[in-house]
C-alpha cells in the first residue's frame, strides 16, 4: 500500500482516504464522494475495509459484525474508487491478534481527554483501538485527505485532536450523516434491527426532534431537564434503553449545564440487542 501510494505522490496525484468497516451503506458512499471531490479527478480515492479487533470490547458485536467484501467491492467499483485496501487482522496485529492482545504488537495511540466522555464511558477501550488503527492506516495509506462521518462525532472529533497533535500531514474531512427517510442515521449494524425493532430505532430521531422543538420554545433549557425528557421518550419504547444522552460543546466536547442554539446533542440507546448512536447540532 504504502508503495503504491508513494508512486501516487511521484505522479502529483492526491491521495484521499476513506475509512470504514465495511458492509456499505450510502453514509460510506457519500464520504467516497466527497474524498473525491477534494482530491479530483486525477486524484486517487482509496477505502479501506478493516474490521478492527482492538476496538470492540470481548463482549461486543465483533465476530458477528455484518461482513461482505465482494458486495463492497461491487459498489466501491461502481464508485470510480482507485483502490480497496482490506487487510487481514495478522497483517495489521502481528501474531494473529483477533480482539485479545497479540503478542507481537504492543504500541498504541491514545487520546487522553476527548476519549473519557459519552462512548468512551460505555466502551472504555473503543477509541485507543480506534485512534491505532486511524494512524496506523494514516502511516499505510499516506493520504493528503481523510473523511469520516459525522455520524460518529466524537470519533471525528478525536481523529482531528490527534491528527492535529501527532503532526500527521492529513486534511481531516467530516461529511454530514446520511439518514434513511424515516430519520434512522444509516449504519451497517441497522441490519440487526428485526421486525419492530426497526420502527423502534427510530426514537433516536425521535428524540432529537424533541429537543428541537423544546428550543423552539424557550431559547434556553436546563441539560438535566432535556436529558429527563429523552430519557421518557426513549423507554416509552418497549425494547429501547438509553446508555447516555449528552449536550455539549461541538468543539471541546464539555457538557452544558443549559442547553441553547449551537450546543450538540449525542445519545446511545440500546435497542433490542443493537447499540445505536446518533448526533446533532441544535
Ligand atoms: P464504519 O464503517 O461504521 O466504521 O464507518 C466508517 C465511516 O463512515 C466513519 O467515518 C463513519 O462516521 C462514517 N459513517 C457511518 N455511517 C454514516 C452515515 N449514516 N452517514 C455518514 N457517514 C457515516
Amino acid at each position: 500500500m504504502q508503495r503504491l501510494t508513494k508512486k501516487w505522490h511521484r505522479d502529483g496525484a492526491h491521495v484521499g482516504l476513506v475509512p470504514t468497516m465495511g458492509y456499505l451503506h450510502e453514509g460510506h458512499l457519500s464520504l467516497v464522494r466527497e474524498a473525491r471531490k477534494r482530491v479530483g479527478k486525477k486524484g486517487k480515492v482509496t477505502v479501506s475495509i478493516y474490521v478492527n479487533p482492538t476496538q470492540f470490547a470481548p463482549a461486543e458485536d465483533f465476530s458477528k459484525y455484518p461482513r461482505d467484501l465482494k458486495r463492497d467491492c461491487a459498489m466501491l467499483r461502481k464508485e470510480g474508487v482507485d483502490v480497496v485496501f482490506a487487510p487481514t487482522d495478522g497483517e495489521m496485529y502481528p501474531a494473529g491478534s483477533t480482539g485479545g492482545e497479540a503478542t507481537l504488537f504492543s504500541t498504541y495511540v491514545v487520546e487522553e481527554k476527548l476519549s473519557k466522555a459519552m462512548e468512551g464511558v460505555s466502551r472504555p477501550a473503543h477509541f485507543r483501538g480506534v485512534t491505532t488503527v486511524v494512524a496506523k492506516l494514516f502511516n499505510l495509506v499516506l493520504p493528503d485527505v481523510a473523511v469520516f462521518g459525522q455520524k460518529d462525532f466524537q470519533q471525528a472529533t478525536i481523529i482531528r485532536r490527534m491528527v492535529r497533535d501527532l503532526n500527521f500531514p492529513v486534511r481531516v474531512i467530516v461529511a454530514p450523516t446520511v439518514r434513511e427517510a424515516d430519520g434512522l442515521a444509516m449504519s451497517s449494524r441497522n441490519k440487526y434491527l428485526e421486525g419492530d425493532l426497526r420502527r423502534q430505532a427510530t426514537v433516536l430521531r425521535r428524540a432529537m426532534d424533541a429537543a428541537h422543538a423544546a428550543l423552539k420554545r424557550s431559547k434556553k433549557i436546563s441539560a438535566a431537564r432535556l436529558k429527563a425528557d429523552t430519557r421518557k421518550l426513549i423507554e416509552s419504547e418497549p425494547d429501547a434503553r438509553l446508555d447516555y444522552v449528552e449536550f455539549f460543546e461541538p468543539e471541546t466536547l464539555a457538557p452544558v449545564a443549559d442547553v441553547s442554539t449551537g450546543v450538540r446533542m449525542a445519545l446511545a440507546v440500546v435497542v433490542g440487542k443493537t447499540r445505536l448512536i446518533d448526533n446533532e447540532t441544535l
